[in-house]
């Protein structure tokens, strides 16, 4: 057997690992003494239209072209409806010809990176990021160089970034809002972003190509606005899920897009066909591919998301935790009252509280917490995080 992938399957990721124990603590001692804010699991339910638009198809099409296989790369007519809703609501210049469905991020994504990257090749991380795109990029046979962002603001640190570009570099994958920090790249920054690839890719006359990573795009506190990097970058592919935004994680859709501004966009396109071919992601589910066009720019009811936040993040201030004040997606950043973020989560699940350490996401001294919860699970969690603060002598703000 292959043995990086035995290993793989035997060491769960952290995320995983805890959500896994939570489900066999809560076994043990009841659902409501376990608090688990592990996973970033929805927890409001999907849209009405979304159950009406299933119900609909499931009574009124021909239940064997509903089931049947579509396009490798997706229904046209899906395809065309997402092409038009995006250049609509973004003006992001995109092209039907140019999507591909896949069943939900993780899937675009390891086809994104299986289509660019030759072993040997460099892809630039912005730490803190979502553990799996080590998995993914690294299958490839690259390298991935994890570049550390501003740990006060969570921007890109363009000094460090700027230094991390070598002759091998291939890809820049940003996900904005980020999973863990909830942080949005601010347009300044993605035009200082973009600004130094377009440097690198001049000086070392080479391709680079910027991966956006887009499940949370919907998912926007305050006033922030999140780009849509394709008017910004040519080389651009943005990798998407409905998994957040409609709550349908377990559903496996969404899609990968190239830049019809890319160089050689239709052979990328054609790699990225080969890459869904050679990976086995095919045809992704076609009952959701048809969901897709009557509920393209709905979303799940966010609004249960924003209240939970500002009661959470409220609630762990006024206990003396810092708490990253995110302007998107549905994690806190917390920093650990101790340098060792893995020994604070463990003393969390001493008292029942699931927080994931930061170190996966590679980035020391933090905790995420995933506030896609029932509100009440804040509400009831608090004496918990009292408890651990005080266990740390934290004062209240
Ligand atoms: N990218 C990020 C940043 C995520 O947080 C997740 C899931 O939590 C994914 C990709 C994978 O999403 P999907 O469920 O669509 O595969």
């Amino acid at each position: 057997m292959n043995e990086k992938m035995r290993e793989l399957g035997c060491h769960r990721s952290a995320i995983r690992e805890l959500f896994e124990y939570g489900k066999r603590r809560r076994a043990e001692i009841g659902d409501d003494k376990v608090f688990d804010f592990s996973i970033g699991n929805p927890s409001v339910p999907a849209p009405e239209r979304v159950r009406k638009t299933l119900i609909r198809l499931l009574t009124e099409t021909d239940p064997v072209a509903l089931h049947g296989y579509t396009s490798a790369q997706g229904d046209p007519t899906v395809r065309t409806a997402i092409a038009d809703y995006l250049n609509r609501a973004y003006d992001a210049g995109v092209d039907a010809n140019l999507i591909y469905l896949t069943a939900g991020a993780a899937a675009s994504l390891t086809i994104s990176l299986t289509a660019l990257l030759n072993p040997g090749d460099e892809v630039i991380l912005l730490a803190p990021f979502f553990p799996e795109y080590r998995v993914f990029a690294e299958r490839t046979g690259a390298k991935v160089v994890s570049v550390p962002a501003d740990p006060g603001t969570f921007q890109p640190d363009f000094a460090v970034l700027a230094a991390a570009f070598t002759d091998r570099t291939r890809v820049v994958l940003v996900n904005s809002p980020n999973n863990p920090t909830g942080a949005v790249l601010t347009e300044a920054s993605v035009k200082r972003l973009v600004a130094l690839m377009e440097e690198n890719r001049a000086k070392r006359k080479k391709p680079i190509w910027l991966i956006s990573d887009e499940p949370y795009r919907e998912l926007v506190w305050g006033d922030a606005t999140v780009p849509y990097l394709t008017r910004y970058y040519a080389d651009t592919l943005v990798c998407y899920s409905f998994s957040k935004s409609l709550s349908l994680p377990g559903e496996r859709i969404g899609y990968v897009l190239v830049s019809p501004r890319a160089d050689h966009a239709a052979d990328v396109y054609a790699a990225i066909c080969g890459a869904g071919r050679a990976l086995g992601y095919v045809c992704a589910p076609s009952l959701f591919q048809y969901l897709i066009p009557d509920c393209l720019g709905l979303t799940s009811d966010l609004t249960i998301y924003r209240d939970n936040r500002a009661l959470l993040s409220r609630g762990l201030r006024d206990c003396g935790f810092r708490v990253v004040e995110p302007d998107g997606a549905f994690y806190l950043f917390v920093e650990s009252p101790e340098p060792d973020a893995t020994a604070f989560a463990e003393r969390a699940k001493s008292l029942e509280l699931l927080l994931v350490p930061s170190d996966s996401f590679g980035c020391a001294g933090f905790v995420r917490i995933s506030y896609c919860v029932p509100t009440d699970q804040i509400r009831r969690a608090m004496p918990a995080f009292r408890k651990l603060a005080e266990s740390y002598g934290l004062k209240r703000a």
